[in-house]
């Protein structure tokens, strides 16, 4: 039962999800410390390194540049920024910067180049650093690997099946490629979804069947809630009520054991007890900061408070994997290929979306 298998099916993972909850948790908590110490949780912090004016058409997300959002956007944050917030989140308690930028896809040049040297820089503070920069070919990924790059973000978000309900402007192979890219180097892979826009219980289960077919599983696995935008094509969905996070979070434990499970956007609308299921459950992992990219999330000091009534303690940085060495721009043995990738345009339309964009387009017009 806990061992760790790439071959579960979508209804055995509908079974698993559909336990009673007190046996769910049971069995969730068993593998969790069969893997894991129970009382360590893992704290990333994410930084926007560039929010907005994204040319995709994600439902979920205030950054696409086609809906009219109340999100206010920047260009790419120079190094020496990027460089005072790690700083600040290494105070705070962070063994991880994970650094998001809005785009579809990296392009190679002097941006890119821009976030290698981010990707040196925080490594050289000792804390493991994540990037999140939409689709990556393998040249690229090993650029990030020689720079010392230690994880590597690129969310499945749902099921190949509700994929297409949600995102128009590529398709779930893109993301599957990305991943795949990055498993050429010795970049951990970041890969989860978000609950909560409308998916059925099977697209949830489908999204997990999917985490399970990687060999090795994603070395961690981010459960989002959907936090619903105004503007957005899912700003009327319901939020998701704290067992199914629960389930899910457990779900996840029991068919990815040794995954580090993170609890990331939709925190602030979970109470403290909610959450301390969620750990219970088998989650290991939070992301910290008073923002989730464009979204609230818990402020630092109120989680560290949180950690210590419930006795938890934060995870050092490389306690899994070792810190990779960074490579001096000078010394790199890739080049930039200015290469220009054929990632998918499937452009079929999602109605809600093209709503959306239409009533944007009248609001600035
Ligand atoms: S989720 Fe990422 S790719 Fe999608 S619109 Fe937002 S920033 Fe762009």
């Amino acid at each position: 039962m806990n061992e760790i298998r790439h071959d579960w099916t979508k209804e055995e993972i509908l079974q698993v999800y559909n336990k009673p909850l007190m046996e769910l948790l049971y069995e969730a908590s068993t593998i969790h410390r069969k893997y894991h110490d129970p009382n360590t949780v893992q704290v990333s912090t994410l930084i926007s390194i560039k929010t907005g004016g994204c040319s995709e058409d994600c439902g979920y997300c205030p950054q696409a540049a086609r809906y009219h959002t109340d999100i206010e956007g920047n260009d790419l944050m120079t190094v020496n920024q990027v460089k005072a917030q790690a700083l600040r989140a290494k105070e705070g308690g962070s063994s991880r910067v994970c650094m998001g930028a809005a785009w579809r896809n990296v392009k190679d040049g002097p941006e890119f180049d821009q976030v290698l040297e981010m990707v040196r820089t925080i490594n050289k503070l000792d804390m493991e650093v994540c990037c999140t920069l939409g689709m990556v070919t393998e040249n690229q990924a090993k650029r990030l690997a020689e720079a010392g790059l230690y994880a590597y973000n690129h969310n499945i978000d749902t099921s190949e099946e509700y994929y297409d309900d949600v995102i128009s402007t590529r398709a779930f192979k893109d993301r599957v490629d990305t991943i795949e890219n990055v498993r050429k180097t010795n970049v951990t892979v970041c890969s989860g979804g978000i609950i909560g826009m409308g998916e059925s219980l099977e697209d949830r289960a489908g999204m997990l069947e999917t985490l399970t077919r990687f060999s090795p599983h994603p070395e961690s696995v981010p459960i989002n809630a959907l936090v619903a935008v105004e503007g957005t094509p899912l700003e009327e969905q319901p939020p998701i009520n704290i067992f199914e996070m629960v389930r899910m979070v457990a779900t996840a434990r029991i068919v990815l054991p040794d995954s580090q499970v993170r609890l990331s956007a939709g925190r602030t609308q979970m109470s403290r007890e909610g959450q301390a299921m969620c750990f219970f459950a088998g989650a290991n992992s939070i992301f910290a900061g008073d923002k989730l990219l464009t979204t609230p999330n818990p402020d630092i000091d109120e989680d560290m408070k949180m950690f210590k009534d419930l006795g938890l303690n934060t995870q050092k940085p490389f306690f899994k994997h070792e810190q990779r060495a960074s490579v001096e721009a000078e010394n790199s043995q890739y080049q930039s290929l200015g290469e220009k990738p054929k990632w998918t345009r499937p452009d079929h339309k999602i109605e809600r979306n093209e709503q959306k964009k239409k009533e944007a387009k009248e609001i600035r017009a």
